[in-house]
């Protein structure tokens, strides 16, 4: 395989990362267009090449060094960790940070009419999932003997179709579920996307490289969870105002014209407000509050 100077990052082709992979990216300043039927997408303004691949590849792909990064859920990454540490493959990889998306559990779940107590209620069931390693992890931690029944998807009907007693799923919501006439029962693994990379030594370029993704990756996501606030305080009240402002320890107070007893206060705070701050910060005096997005943050 021909080394190239290009930083090759895989993200899902399409699915439930594949669109805010993209938007990430995007929004580090990656320019690059989409075209369905290819499997590389490069970018047209950094030396960065996008690999549209299954999710299921990505974490192979970076453990054996043929991609440099990788946006992947972990669900699916702690999966083939396992599985190639059993069978003696690569299973090496730098996680670079959790991402703001891709928030689901890993989930047994069993009929509504099967009565469970704790773990011990699932004593000799057959369980369908598309994670046997990290189903066996957790039995092997409960002490639970079981038999699995290994699908790669619809895993939610095994049950009603008499392949299996319970399944272990993913679930965001519960409805799929609920639809399906299941409820869950022990939660086995919390998972979000996260950024990894190879631990193939990288060319100091690509490092360089690497590095600034990350920095902006951080600025982009601290910009999506943060606020710009702005309002008018009476002076009195100011400090009880700027201790309602989540995580904005430090604003901007500045003197408004001609009114000696207000002032103006410019703040950026680290979570949304929500209707019941604002409340609270107009009982207090507070008034013109603006609440604004932030596109990009930096130092
Ligand atoms: P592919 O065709 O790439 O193999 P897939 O069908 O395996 O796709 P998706 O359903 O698109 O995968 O899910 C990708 C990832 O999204 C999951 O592995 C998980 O990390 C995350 N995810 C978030 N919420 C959910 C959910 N409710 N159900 C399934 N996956 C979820
Ligand atoms: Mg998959």
């Amino acid at each position: 395989m021909s080394e190239s100077n290009r930083l090759r990052i895989a993200i899902q082709k399409s699915g439930r990362l594949s669109k805010e992979s993209q938007k990430l990216l995007k929004g580090c300043g990656v320019k690059f267009t989409v075209n369905e039927q290819r499997l590389i997408a490069p970018s047209d303004n950094m030396p960065i090449d996008l690999l549209r691949v299954r999710d299921d590849d990505i974490p192979g792909l970076i453990m054996d060094g043929v991609v440099d990064l990788g946006i992947i859920g972990e669900n699916v990454l702690e999966e083939e960790q396992i599985e190639r540490q059993d069978t003696g493959k690569p299973a090496q990889y730098k996680k670079l940070r959790e991402l703001d998306f891709g928030g689901c559990r890993l989930s047994l779940a069993v009929p509504n009419e099967f009565k469970y107590d704790n773990a011990n209620s699932l004593e000799g069931l057959r369980i369908a999932t598309s994670y046997p390693n990290l189903l066996r992890r957790y039995m092997k931690q409960q002490n639970i003997n079981y038999s699995d029944c290994m699908l790669k998807g619809s895993v939610e009907v095994a049950p009603r179709a008499g392949l299996a007693d319970g399944i272990c799923d993913l679930v965001s919501t519960g409805a799929t579920l609920e639809a399906n006439g299941l409820y869950e029962t022990d939660v086995i693994y919390r998972s979000k996307a996260c950024l990894i990379q190879s631990t193939t030594e990288q060319s100091p370029s690509k490092q360089a490289l690497i590095n600034k993704l990350i920095s902006r990756m951080n600025g982009v996501i601290t910009a999506r969870e943060s606020k710009y606030i702005l309002l008018h305080a009476p002076t009195e009240t100011l400090d009880q105002i700027v201790a309602l402002l989540p995580g904005a320890e430090n604003p901007t107070v500045l003197p408004l014209n001609d009114d000696t007893n207000r002032v103006a206060i410019h703040a950026v705070s680290s979570e949304d407000l929500f209707w019941d701050t604002m409340e609270e910060l107009t009982a207090l005096g507070a008034s013109s509050i603006l609440v604004m997005p932030i596109e990009k943050m930096m130092g």
